[in-house]
């Protein structure tokens, strides 16, 4: 049996192979057929190139069905697919690109000056151009390639990606993800959310990451379900192709663009079956609103780059619960351990360990950090600090980089994040540690006030005082137009930690 991701991928596409597969938002069609034939072809081209057993071709292209189909012919072909994100500059690039020592490297060709100098330098053999508009280097040759391709046999726990952490609290490090642990997690979250026949896919998140690539991607081709493709996040455009389509994938700050659209309301989610978001806090506010507004609930789910999807608030029998991110999902065993690694009783905050067939085997040539971060019973230490409750709803705090330690004392910035967002005229709000002489670290609050709100940051400062005890009061309070946060919506607490270390 071959346990090749993409070939499970391909059993799933529908019988008429000329039927839509993916629309594109600048209007193209590409059927089921097109993409059977362009990742054969691309597929052909990659093993031509005799590339050594398990070599990484690396990614930084634009969004577009081709950057896609290079995804799928890599996992065809049997080689490691490493997605990098297209903000990525010269060091950053260096970094990866040494680390990895990919074998190919896809760049748009506006920087194929520089990334072609560092590939080379880092041994790549290949430099190929992919722009969007369906040009570049990797489709003329592969244009001259055959068509057909039979899946390369790998086993589950062969080698299909690297993804590098997002490192919003530090360098990036390569998760090292089989082909078993992406169609372990995308078969468990086919029946979890019920996809269904007819099921239409809007697809506007990136394709470097896991919310998009992967819970996406496979998502809709493990249904043979057709997706509505958006090169870039486009709220107008989303919200006019929303009555075609039945499910929505979204990182928390797409909802509140959405919400920002007028026409949003439940005429235009008519059709819809589904909206998911993840990869970063869904606010209670945009929860509730988008109920108000659409008629839907949002089922969050959580997950990260080294385990795929972990827990999911439930598509059916049971409640999706507002500022939880659900319930395990069947396979996953996850618990909350103290410093000491003792299991903690429900209820009591700590960090979220887990373990399934989703957990990656390992950082990318870090055997050392991988060994810390794997408990002696082989739960992994997610890094994100949570509850589970008496119903099994898990709840995420914090990661446990941002817990801030006051006078010896842990301070949970999510928790005082949460009473600030409460009081009147603000929209949003950030909590982060800082050195201090006396407490060895104190709390600093970033606030974003509603449109409109003036808040007053001393006003801030003495509620919070009247509800919670002393030590996790913050010191200092500053009101902000918007938070620092990175393409997948998440805050960069380590920039705020920077910005307000000194005073004033
Ligand atoms: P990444 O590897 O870039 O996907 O980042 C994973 C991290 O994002 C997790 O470890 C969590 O800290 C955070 N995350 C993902 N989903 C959620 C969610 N629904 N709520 C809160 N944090 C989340």
């Amino acid at each position: 049996m071959n346990d090749n991701l993409f070939a499970a991928l391909r059993a799933s596409f529908p019988a008429d192979l000329d039927s839509v597969a993916i629309e594109t938002d600048d209007g193209l069609c590409y059927s089921w057929r097109d993409l059977e034939r362009g990742t054969a072809m691309m597929a052909v081209l990659l093993e031509s190139l005799a590339l050594a057993p398990g070599a990484r071709i690396a990614m930084q292209a634009e969004k577009s069905v081709e950057a896609l189909m290079l995804y799928l012919a890599t996992l065809r072909a049997g080689y490691v697919f490493l997605p990098l994100n297209t903000a990525y500059r010269q060091t950053e690039m260096e970094h990866f690109l040494s680390d990895a020592t990919p074998a190919v490297v896809v760049c748009s060709s506006a920087n194929l000056d520089w990334i072609s100098r560092i590939a080379r330098q880092h041994g790549a053999e290949h430099v190929f151009t992919l722009d969007d508009k369906r040009s570049g280097t990797l489709l003329d040759q592969a244009a001259q390639c055959a068509d057909q391709h039979t899946a390369a046999a790998r086993k589950s726990d062969d080698l299909a990606v690297i993804l590098y952490t997002s490192g919003t609290t530090g360098r990036s490090k390569g998760a090292m993800l089989t082909h078993g642990n992406m169609l372990s997690n995308a078969r468990v979250l086919k029946h979890y959310w019920g996809w269904q026949r007819g099921d239409v896919l809007i697809h506007a998140l990136p394709i470097f990451h896991i919310h998009g690539l992967f819970v996406a991607v496979h998502g809709a081709l493990l249904n043979g379900s057709k997706m509505i493709w958006f090169a870039k996040f486009d709220p107008k455009g989303v919200l006019a192709r929303l009555p075609e389509a039945t499910v929505f994938m979204g990182v928390p700050t797409l909802y509140v663009r959405l919400l920002a659209e007028p026409g949003l309301d439940t005429t235009a989610a008519r059709n819809m079956r589904l909206f998911i978001s993840g990869s970063a806090p869904l606010l209670l506010e945009t929860f509730r609103q988008w109920t108000e507004r659409t008629g839907h609930t949002i089922l969050e789910r959580y997950g990260m780059s080294e385990t795929v999807m972990l827990t999911s608030n439930p598509y059916s029998g049971g409640e999706r619960r507002g500022g939880t991110v659900g319930l395990p999902l069947p396979g996953v065993s996850l618990r909350v351990s103290d410093e000491r690694g003792i299991s903690l009783p429900p209820g009591a905050i700590g960090g979220i360990e887990v373990k399934g067939p989703n957990v990656f085997s390992g950082y990318w040539q870090m055997p050392e950090k991988t060994k810390e971060e794997f408990t002696a019973d082989g739960y992994f230490k997610t890094g994100d600090v949570g509850k589970v409750d008496a119903d099994g709803y898990v709840t995420i705090v914090g990661r446990s980089k941002d817990l801030i330690i006051s006078g010896g004392y842990n301070v949970y910035p999510a928790e005082i994040e949460g009473y600030i967002n409460n009081l009147p005229g603000v929209a949003e709000s950030a909590v982060v540690g800082v050195p201090d002489a006396d407490f060895g670290e104190v709390g600093v609050a970033i606030i974003v006030p509603k449109p409109g709100a003036q808040p007053d940051p001393a006003a801030i400062l003495s509620s919070l005082k009247a509800m919670l005890a002393n030590f996790k009061i913050p010191k200092r309070c500053h009101v902000v137009p918007e938070l620092p946060r990175n393409t997948m919506g998440k805050v960069q607490k380590n920039v705020l930690r920077e910005r307000y270390a000194a005073p004033g």
